[in-house]
């Protein structure tokens, strides 16, 4: 979505904003990243439903404008320059969630912990792992979130997209393809996810619920601007175990810093810029090249 992005030559924030009620112009991408970085977008839109998501495609098409579809903005860096075109984020009728027997059908842009706490209280299980993931459903979906071993995809039935040419489709589960933190979901927007889960006992979810928030309490830096992990483990090893062992707990490059609880998170201080984050990734990945010949990949999406 970010690639190729071009000058917009026309005055098409007026345009949009003829258009769209939620339309802002120089939006700071920090208001909408958990790192709290990113230079400010051309425009940010708030899409409300399928009829707006069909109409910004459509002018999105027409005047071949760069754009990015964002959920909760808690795996995402964006540069200090900002972005150059349209970001896109679901909103209103995308924040529905209906449960239906054992099923759950949530829009795109509902929030994830949400979800999980309304499957806890129809005792549907399936979902209580990612109790303390934060984001969206659509986030979740895309970068197929989950734990060491259990993702989000095993409970997908269906999901339902628009091409960026503002067609819909319902993809069954053949059709997608997930691996660890990863899937084929990339050059469409999803809308809408279907759950499945199973009836189970209320107390024995509530139970994982305890436990999975309690393991964050002392495994990562809660209450810091961060984006959880920045880079995927490699395949024999944890990346933040690597990195700790080169002793670069509480190592910063200007106000970004390795956290000293979790090696794998990153911390904006407060003032910290996106180009300090992308110095101390590199300057990581060289380290860790260096030392065990593994190379790397952020978890984190870096739109340039
Ligand atoms: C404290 C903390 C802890 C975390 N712990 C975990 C963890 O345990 N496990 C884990 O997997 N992750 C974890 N994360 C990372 C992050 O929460 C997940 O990746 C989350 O699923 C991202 O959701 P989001 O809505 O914020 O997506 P964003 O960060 O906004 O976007 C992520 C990607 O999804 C795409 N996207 C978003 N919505 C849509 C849509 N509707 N259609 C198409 N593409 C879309 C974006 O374009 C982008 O490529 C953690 C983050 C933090 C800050």
């Amino acid at each position: 979505m970010a690639a190729g992005r071009r000058i917009i030559k026309i005055d098409i924030g007026q345009k949009l904003s003829s258009i769209f009620n939620d339309f802002k112009e120089k939006e700071l991408m920090s208001k909408h990243t958990t790192l709290c970085l990113g230079g400010p977008a051309d425009y940010f839109i708030e899409v409300k439903n399928d009829e707006e998501l069909i109409l910004l495609l459509k002018i999105i098409n027409e005047y071949e404008i760069p754009f990015y579809i964002i959920g909760s903005g808690s795996n995402l860096l964006f540069c200090d320059e900002g972005f150059k075109g349209i970001i896109i984020k679901l909103v209103d009728e995308f924040e529905k969630v209906e449960v239906i027997d054992t099923t759950l059908v949530c829009g795109a842009g509902s929030n994830l912990t949400s979800v999980v706490k309304q499957s806890v209280e129809h005792s549907l299980s399936g979902l209580e792992h990612f109790i303390a993931i934060p984001g969206t459903v659509g986030g979740a979906v895309c970068g197929n979130a989950g734990l060491k071993d259990i993702w989000i995809d095993s409970v997908i039935d269906t999901i339902e997209i628009f091409s960026y040419q503002g067609k819909k489709k319902i993809l069954v589960k053949k059709e997608m393809d997930f691996e660890y933190r990863n899937s084929n979901l990339k050059n469409c927007i999803i809308t809408k996810v279907k759950f499945v889960l199973k009836k189970a006992d209320k107390n024995g979810i509530l139970n994982t619920v305890s436990q999975e928030i309690e393991k964050r309490k002392y495994s990562q830096p809660l209450g810091t601007k961060n984006a959880g992990c920045i880079f995927k483990n490699p395949q024999s090893s944890a990346a933040g175990s690597l990195i700790d062992s080169l002793g670069l707990k509480n190592y910063s490059i200007g106000n970004i810093q390795i956290s000293d609880v979790h090696a794998n998170f990153f911390i904006n201080k407060g003032f910290g810029s996106s180009n300090d984050m992308l110095l101390l990734i590199n300057f990581v990945k060289e380290k860790i090249k260096d030392k065990f010949n593994i190379e790397l990949k952020t978890e984190i999406k870096i739109i340039k």
